[in-house]
């Protein structure tokens, strides 16, 4: 796992982190994601290697509370997959990485992308709920994306939007993704919804950025 900080804009302080896998190939090296996620989602095996990140992001948060009390990161963001999202021992998993670490589930965020959003399906929406009712928080991960439907944000209630990089890469010099970006802080803000500008880069972005 690697650890990418999110930074709180107020303070400039790295308030949380996410958890990205990769695969330490013996003779291919570093295997980025995009290139096994799809075969493990493909082969099911998606679901083993999702709970072993759940437990390993959260104990690792942990680890760094205890071995540096003032400067840890607080916060743990973990991509969940459309079938770890209709897996029904996904709350369990959950429940276990958070019990098996001590890490408090607030601090925990599970990320989702709209897609699974948008096939609502029965379990999928009832998982969220669940994990909404045991203090877990949710991100819609890559927004802009997608289907940027407004819809989902009104029937269930995330904690935090992920504004796909394409949209704050082109903030400089595209005053579209400008004027985006501005508008989903703006709702965002009048929701407390929290949101997470992904891929800054520089200085410049920052007022852009910052509600
Ligand atoms: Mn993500």
């Amino acid at each position: 796992l690697n650890y990418q900080p999110i930074v709180n804009l107020d303070d400039e302080k790295v308030q949380g982190v996410e958890a990205l896998l990769r695969w330490n190939h013996p003779t291919r090296g570093t295997v980025m994601p995009d290139r096994f996620i799809p075969l493990a989602e493909q082969t099911g095996l998606i679901v083993p290697i999702g709970r072993w990140v759940l437990r390993e992001a959260c104990t690792q948060v942990m680890r760094w509370r205890r071995e540096h009390p003032d400067t840890s990161p607080r916060t743990i963001a973990v991509n969940l997959s459309v079938r770890q999202l209709h897996d029904p021992r996904l709350l369990e998993d959950v429940a276990d990485a958070l019990s098996a670490s001590g890490l408090d589930p607030q601090c925990l965020t599970l990320e989702i992308t709209e897609s699974m959003l948008i096939e609502e399906t029965d379990r999928g929406s009832r998982a969220l709920d669940q994990l909404k009712a045991m203090k877990v928080k949710v991100a819609i991960d890559d927004f802009g994306t997608g289907y940027s439907s407004l819809s989902y944000l009104r029937r269930f209630p995330v904690d935090t939007i992920k504004i796909d990089r394409s949209f704050v890469a082109e903030m400089e010099t595209n005053p579209t993704s400008e004027a985006l970006v501005r508008a989903v802080v703006d709702i965002a803000k009048s929701r407390d919804v929290t949101t997470v500008a992904e891929g800054g880069e520089n200085a410049e972005q920052k007022p852009k950025l910052a509600s």
